[in-house]
């Protein structure tokens, strides 16, 4: 079997996945796969897909599951996800769990699904705060990961914005979102022996090398 690595990067909006993917992605050399980061090229291109997503996401709402498990087969499916990739923010609930599973299925599954737990009061300012460059979406967060130059993205010197989503009346129900439909999955990858939990409440650096510790031990990174 031609056996790939897939990590699933769960954790409440704001808990750090897409930090911790973009620092796996350059130590593992396999490609970050951010659902949302999909979708909102597709918005900032007025896509069709853009523009289907767009009223969910302005609601903090699902994109519907059809679409979503359609982009994510298509991407897996492109040349630098050939030995596998990090997800984060897919799956998000049951079916697209089991949409992956069949996915992946092939090249041995889903390898590892480490969970980072912040608390909710923290999941709040963290998102409040977070901002996005809008040239290479790097992301920083106003006082917890500030660029050197306010506004200015320290990677390529893009304008730094904030996402419509991160507004707080739209994060409450994200977080809604989470618990009643992703939080599930916790459940469903610990029966299959798949989920590690991890303290995100501390620096980008300590979370980063407990993930590489976590995935040394289970030996689906070396
Ligand atoms: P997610 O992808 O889970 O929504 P992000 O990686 O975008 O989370 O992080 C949310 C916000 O929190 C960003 O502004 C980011 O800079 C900040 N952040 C990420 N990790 C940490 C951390 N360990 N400590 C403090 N702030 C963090
Ligand atoms: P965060 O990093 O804060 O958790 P994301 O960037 O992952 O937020 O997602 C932003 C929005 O994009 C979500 O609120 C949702 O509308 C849409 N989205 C992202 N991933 C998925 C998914 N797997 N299924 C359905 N909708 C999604």
């Amino acid at each position: 079997m031609n056996r790939r690595t897939f990590f699933v990067l769960l954790g409440v909006p704001g808990a750090g996945k897409g930090t911790q993917a973009k620092l796996l992605e350059d130590r593992l050399g396999l490609p970050q796969i951010s659902t949302g980061d999909i979708f909102r090229y597709n918005l900032k291109n007025k896509t069709e897909l853009g523009l289907l997503a767009q009223s969910y996401m302005d609601k903090g709402e699902l994109v519907p599951d059809e679409v979503t498990i359609r982009m994510v087969e298509d991407r897996l499916q492109q040349a630098d996800a050939l030995q596998g990739a990090i997800l984060d923010g897919f799956p998000r609930n049951l079916i697209q769990a089991e949409a992956l599973d069949q996915m992946t299925a092939p090249y041995g599954g889903v390898s590892l699904v480490p969970l980072i737990h912040i608390s909710d009061e923290d999941a709040m300012l963290r998102i409040t705060g977070r901002r996005v460059c809008r040239s290479c979406g790097a992301v920083y967060h106003i006082e917890f990961n500030p660029p050197k130059k306010e506004g200015v993205c320290g990677l390529d010197g893009g304008e730094l914005y904030q996402r419509d989503d991160d507004k707080p009346e739209t994060v409450r129900n994200r977080l809604y979102v989470y618990y009643k439909q992703t939080s599930p999955l916790v459940g469903y990858y610990f029966a299959k022996g798949l989920l590690v939990e991890l303290d995100g409440n501390r620096s980008i650096e300590s979370v980063q090398s407990e993930l590489m510790e976590l995935l040394a031990e289970k030996e689906v990174a070396q």
